[in-house]
């Protein structure tokens, strides 16, 4: 049996990655726990409708069995960044590796580093990625607030946006 909830979290993948053949988790699902093992989901290149330059991103666990969150792992090249948009539940974003930067709309470019802990709130524009010369790589969680839905995407962050100018 799989997760048919698996398929609310291909969908928001779709979002981020529209050529994204549909994703399905060959787990069982039921009262035990289950263990999304390791090499099970493969990586997909964000779209360069979502995102300006190489982003890579890892599902690692979908909305399923009434939890709302979701997560996976991007790793952005440097240079690298998503398009501002804005999470209708929020996200707390986990810098595992390297130095990236993340701006709320109106506010500063601001450095994040490995062990960075970011929370956004639901509903502010914002956009995250690596800095201009080293790659970043964080673990993104977002609650849906109908199924599939974690992330609404807006314009691409320009050079001058960017380089905080
Ligand atoms: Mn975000």
């Amino acid at each position: 049996m799989k997760y048919d909830k698996f398929l609310g979290f291909g969908l928001a993948l779709a979002l981020m990655c529209p050529s994204l053949p549909g994703i399905s988790f060959a787990a069982e699902t039921g009262k035990s726990q289950t263990i999304v093992r390791c090499g099970e989901q493969p990586s997909v290149q964000g779209s360069e409708k979502f995102f300006t330059g190489r982003a890579r991103i890892t599902p690692l666990y979908p909305a399923a069995n009434g939890m709302r969150s979701s997560g996976g792992s991007v790793t952005f090249e440097p240079g690298a960044r998503s398009n501002w948009h804005v999470h209708p539940v929020g996200q707390v974003l986990i810098v595992t590796d390297g130095v990236g930067r993340t701006q709320e709309w109106g506010g500063p470019v601001r450095e994040i580093r490995a062990g960075d802990v970011i929370i956004c709130p639901a509903g502010v524009k914002h956009w995250h990625g690596a800095s201009p010369a080293t790659a970043m790589t964080h673990i993104s969680v977002c609650e849906e607030n109908e199924p599939g839905r974690v992330v609404d995407w807006m314009e691409a962050v320009t050079d001058e946006q960017y380089a905080g100018k």
